[in-house]
């Protein structure tokens, strides 16, 4: 079974945004052993969307048309389809109800514009909207299958998560499971020396790397007849992956770093607090961002000039004169210095070189992070590539995974 997705939309024609939807879908689809031959990207033109869909009919099983389903004039989609299959549009009572309660809250009228949202070609299996109002839809057809999406990022993936996977994951009479791998500290390209092998044999389970901020993700999914099964088929393959990159590897699920760091500590009831110098405050801040972090962030520290480092951590003097700012020793006295200053269990001293011009003869990427837990101190050096921010980012993620190992 093969898929051809159907982008509609002008925009994407003219550049002005990008189709990041089928590569979603497409992504997706994979996952559940349906691939894809081919795309298309069609403007919001009748004629051609039309066209569009014969030639799909020739060559591929599933049709998905993305996008022009609003109640814009220029949306098109679901009217174009129906004619195409000779259906006529009717009302889903739920979008229908969807429609009218909002049109209530806003105190406007409904126009028939409107209301189309709420329709779909007759006989079509509704997909719920469950970010919007325009319902989506899937049917069969002579032996073809189509699928009406909304265009709107936030609405596709939804439908296609909650809707359409299990719609088709169902048909196919099977269940899929997928894990989520986190890793930090190697790159791309290192990835695929590791896991190279690993990537190109996939089959079922699959395996598709993401890169995120500093961070490779691997997102493992099994198809069977049932979870327990599926599930069974993961663990191999996790386990063959944890031991050639099981170093890197900070945790599964949707949880970042510093929502694993957070949690670790509230589980061993630690408070924490920094020193930062290079990140001016980031490390913290990434902290706070989890729900939570009031429980072990006890507050902090930026300490930018040498002399904010002696003032409000402490740190001697004789210390950044002797060693330097960029230093062992500057960030075990910043970690100590912080950890002292607010009596937190756990204290940690970023100092480095952002860039993009080096400081004291170190080049621009280097870093030193102080990590104080209870009366053991240690430090760690780093040199991180990259602009600026990237340097300061690394630094972060490298501070919290110290602080979680
Ligand atoms: P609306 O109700 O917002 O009009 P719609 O289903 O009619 O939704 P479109 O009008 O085609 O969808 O697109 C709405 C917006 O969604 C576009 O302006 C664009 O920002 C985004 N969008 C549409 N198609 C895609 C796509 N294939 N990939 C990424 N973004 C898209
Ligand atoms: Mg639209």
């Amino acid at each position: 079974m093969n898929a051809e997705l159907i982008a509609v939309g002008t925009e994407m024609l003219l550049g002005q945004i990008v189709n990041t939807n089928a590569a979603y879908l497409a992504r997706t689809l994979a996952h559940l052993g349906i691939g894809s031959r081919y795309q298309q990207v069609v403007g919001d033109n009748q004629k051609r969307l039309d066209g569009a869909i014969t030639v799909a009919e020739k060559r591929s099983d599933i049709i998905v048309l993305m996008g022009g389903l609003g109640p814009t004039p220029d949306d098109l989609t679901k009217q174009t389809l129906a004619a195409h299959l000779g259906r006529e549009l009717v009302t889903d009572a739920n979008h229908h109800d969807k429609l009218v309660a909002m049109a209530k809250r806003k105190q406007q009228a409904l126009t028939p514009n409107n209301l189309v949202q709420a329709m779909l070609p007759s006989g079509a299996t509704p997909l719920t909207n469950h970010n919007g109002l325009a319902v989506g839809a899937f049917m069969e057809d002579g032996g073809h299958r189509y699928v009406l999406l909304p265009g709107p990022p936030r609405e596709f993936k939804m439908m296609v998560d909650k809707e359409l996977v299990p719609l088709l994951a169902g048909q196919q009479q099977q269940v899929l499971a997928s894990e989520t791998m986190h890793f930090f500290g190697l790159g791309e390209s290192a990835l695929v020396t590791e896991i190279g092998d690993i990537i190109a044999e996939q089959g079922n389970p699959t395996v598709a790397p993401y890169i995120g901020d500093y961070e490779v993700e691997l997102r493992l999914t099994a198809r069977a007849d049932n979870d327990e099964d599926a599930q069974a088929m993961i663990a191999p393959m996790r386990t063959g992956i944890l031991q050639r990159i099981g170093q890197y590897y900070y945790g599964s699920g949707d949880k970042t770093l510093a929502a694993h760091v957070v949690h670790a500590l509230e589980d061993a009831g630690a408070t924490i607090t920094a020193a930062e110098s290079l990140t001016a405050g980031a490390f913290q801040s990434a902290l706070g961002s989890v729900a939570g972090a009031s429980n072990v962030l006890n507050g902090g520290f930026v300490t930018y000039a040498p002399s904010a480092k002696e003032q409000l951590v402490g740190v001697d003097a004789d210390v950044i004169a002797s060693d330097g700012v960029v230093s062992a020793a500057t960030a075990q006295a910043m970690a100590t210095g912080a950890q002292r200053t607010l009596g937190a269990d756990i204290g940690v001293g970023l100092t480095g070189v952002a860039g993009p011009d080096g400081l004291e003869g170190h080049p621009a990427g280097t870093v030193w992070i102080g990590l104080a837990v209870g009366d053991h101190v240690t430090a760690t050096e780093f040199h991180f590539q990259g602009s600026r921010n990237d340097v300061r980012g690394r630094a972060v993620k490298s501070a919290l995974l110290m602080v979680l190992q």
